[in-house]
C-alpha cells in the first residue's frame, strides 16, 4: 500500500479545508483501494468518525467531502460530550459492485498507519461485517459486533433514539409540551434511522407521511404502521404536518424546498441537512425551528465512542461504561438542544449558528452546563 500526505498548499484550493491536522491518501494496487483519511481536529482526543464508501465522481469530491465530513464531526464529538476529535475516512467506489474482502482489509491496515490519530466505523456504504474485517490488522475500529446489552454493534438504533428524544425537546420548545399525540410528522427516508424513529413515533400517537426511493420499504411500513400515508419522493416538503425528520439525504433543506414547507418543526437523522448556512437563516425567519443535524443525529457516535473507551480502558466518565448509562449519555442530547435553542434566543441567531458557536467553546474550553460528569 502507498500514502501520502497532502499538503496545505494544496488543501487550501478547497473550500472546506480548515487548517485540518493531517488529511493521507491512499492507494493499493494489489486490492484496488483508494481512499482519504482526514483528522480535523484533536484538541479533544484522537480523531472518532465513521468510513463511508461512496462512488464519487473524483478525487476532488473525495477530498472535499472527507473534509467536510471530518470538520462536521469535530463539532458533533464537542457537543455529543465525548472527549474526542473530528475525523473520516472515504473509499472511492460503488460499495455494491468494487467492495470486497480484500479491499476492507486494506483499509483497516490504512486506519492503522495513523497510529490511533483516528479512529473508524460504519457509515454509509459499510456496515458492521465490514467493520471486522477492517479490524483484522488494526484495534482502531469500532462498531463491532457485539452481545445482547453489551456496547458495540450497529449504532443505527441508538442514532435513532437520539433523533427521538431531539424530536421531543423541539416539538416541547414549539408547542410548550412533548405529547405527540395526535402530531404529524413527514419523514424522508425509512432506512436503518428513519424506519426506526418511525417505530417510535407511531407508538406515541403521530400520525406518519413517508416517502422513499425504494417501494419495499414503503410498503413493509404501510403494513406495521396503520394509518401511514406514502406521498412522493418530491411532495414530502410540502406535506401539511407538524414535524419534518429528513433521514436520507444532505441539503435537502434548500431554497427550492423551504418555501414550500408548512411544518412547525425539523428535527432528522441525515447529517448536513442545510444545504447552505444561509438556509438556516430562512428557516428561522420563516418561524422554523431547526434542530442543528449533529446535534440530534449524535446518538451514533456517542455509541462508538463508549466502545472505544471500553475497549482501550480509558474510561473519561465517573460512571461505569454499561450500556444503559451510554443510553443515559444519548438522552442528554435533549439538554444540549435546548441550550443550542437558548443561545440562539439569547444571540438572535439562527440554531445552527448558535449550536456551531457553542462547538466552538466547547473546542476553547468553555464547558457546556449539559457536560456529562
Ligand atoms: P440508510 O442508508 O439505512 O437509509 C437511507 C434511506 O433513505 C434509504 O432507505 C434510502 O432508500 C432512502 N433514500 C435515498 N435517497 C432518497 C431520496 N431522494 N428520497 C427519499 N428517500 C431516499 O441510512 P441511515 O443509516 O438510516 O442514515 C440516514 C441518514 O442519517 C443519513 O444521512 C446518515 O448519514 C445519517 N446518519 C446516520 C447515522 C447512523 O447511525 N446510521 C448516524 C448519524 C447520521
Amino acid at each position: 500500500m502507498e500514502y501520502n500526505d497532502l499538503d496545505a498548499a494544496l488543501l487550501s484550493g478547497f473550500t472546506d479545508y480548515d487548517n485540518h491536522y493531517k488529511v493521507r491518501h491512499f492507494t493499493d494496487s494489489e486490492t484496488g483501494l483508494k481512499a482519504y483519511i482526514a483528522v480535523h481536529d484533536k484538541t479533544l482526543g484522537p480523531a472518532l468518525g465513521g468510513c463511508r464508501m461512496y462512488d464519487y465522481k473524483s478525487e476532488e469530491d473525495a477530498i472535499r467531502d472527507v473534509l467536510r465530513l471530518s470538520r462536521g464531526m469535530t463539532y458533533k464529538n464537542a457537543l455529543a460530550g465525548l472527549p474526542l476529535g473530528g475525523g473520516k475516512s472515504v473509499i472511492i467506489g460503488d460499495p455494491a459492485s468494487v467492495k470486497t474482502e480484500a479491499l476492507m482489509e486494506a483499509m483497516g491496515r490504512a486506519v492503522h498507519t495513523m497510529g490511533g490519530d483516528y479512529i473508524s466505523a460504519e457509515d454509509s456504504g459499510t456496515n458492521v461485517a465490514d467493520m471486522a474485517l477492517m479490524a483484522r490488522s488494526t484495534p482502531y475500529v469500532m462498531g463491532l459486533k457485539s452481545e445482547d446489552g453489551a456496547l458495540g454493534g450497529d449504532p443505527s438504533p441508538v442514532t435513532s433514539y437520539g433523533v427521538f428524544c431531539g424530536l421531543k425537546t423541539a416539538v416541547r420548545r414549539r408547542y410548550g409540551s412533548d405529547n405527540l399525540m395526535g402530531l404529524k410528522a413527514a419523514v424522508q427516508g425509512l432506512g436503518a434511522v428513519g424506519y426506526d424513529l418511525c417505530r417510535q413515533l407511531h407508538k406515541q400517537g403521530v400520525e406518519l407521511f413517508v416517502t422513499d426511493v425504494r417501494d419495499d420499504v414503503l410498503q413493509k411500513a404501510k403494513g406495521e404502521f396503520e394509518g401511514l400515508e406514502i406521498v412522493g419522493l418530491d411532495d414530502i416538503f410540502s406535506v401539511d404536518a407538524n414535524i419534518f425528520a429528513p433521514c436520507a439525504l444532505g441539503a435537502q433543506l434548500n431554497e427550492q424546498t423551504v418555501p414550500q414547507m408548512k411544518f412547525d418543526v425539523i428535527a432528522g437523522a441525515a447529517n448536513n441537512q442545510l444545504a447552505t448556512e444561509d438556509i438556516g437563516d430562512l428557516l428561522a425567519q420563516r418561524n422554523i425551528l431547526y434542530t442543528p443535524d449533529y446535534v440530534i443525529n449524535a446518538g451514533g457516535v456517542i455509541a462508538v465512542g463508549y466502545e472505544y473507551f471500553e475497549q482501550t480502558g480509558k474510561n473519561p466518565f465517573s460512571h461505569d461504561l454499561t450500556r444503559e448509562n451510554m443510553m443515559k449519555h444519548v438522552e442528554t442530547i435533549e439538554k444540549t438542544i435546548d441550550e443550542v435553542f437558548n443561545i440562539a434566543e439569547e444571540r438572535s441567531l439562527a440554531p445552527d449558528r448558535a449550536a456551531d458557536q457553542m462547538a466552538e467553546g466547547v473546542l476553547a474550553g468553555v464547558p457546556k452546563v449539559s457536560d456529562v460528569a
